[in-house]
């Protein structure tokens, strides 16, 4: 068995989802390199066991707290800039108006 072929059986080894075959055991046996890669392998879906934990760290929490706080802030300062640009549009427009009976090439072209 080569070691190829054992590495593709490995993520279901490690998940425990698929039996190591006597001939996948005599290689593990043998090669150190492969036994190495599936202990890693294994680790590894451990650590991701215990990251989908149904109860999330006091740390997440926090940081999930602190995050949401932030992006809420984040919105109401976009709506709020919003809000300011808007208002000072509608203060620009009505002097910009007046001025137009005023303008000295509008009258030019009047007369
Ligand atoms: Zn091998």
């Amino acid at each position: 068995m080569k070691c190829q072929e054992i590495r593709e059986l490995m993520p279901d080894l490690a998940a425990g989802l698929g039996a190591a075959t006597a001939e996948t055991e005599q290689h593990l046996r043998a090669c150190a390199e492969c036994t190495g890669t599936l202990q890693e392998l294994r680790q590894t879906m451990a650590l991701l066991d215990e990251w989908q934990a149904p109860e999330p760290s006091p740390y997440f929490d926090v940081r999930l707290g602190a995050r949401l706080r932030e992006e809420a802030a984040k919105q109401q300062r976009k709506k709020h800039d919003h809000d300011w640009a808007a208002d000072e549009l509608a203060e620009c427009e009505l002097p910009t108006k007046q001025q137009g009976h005023d303008h000295p090439k509008f009258d030019d072209q009047v007369r």
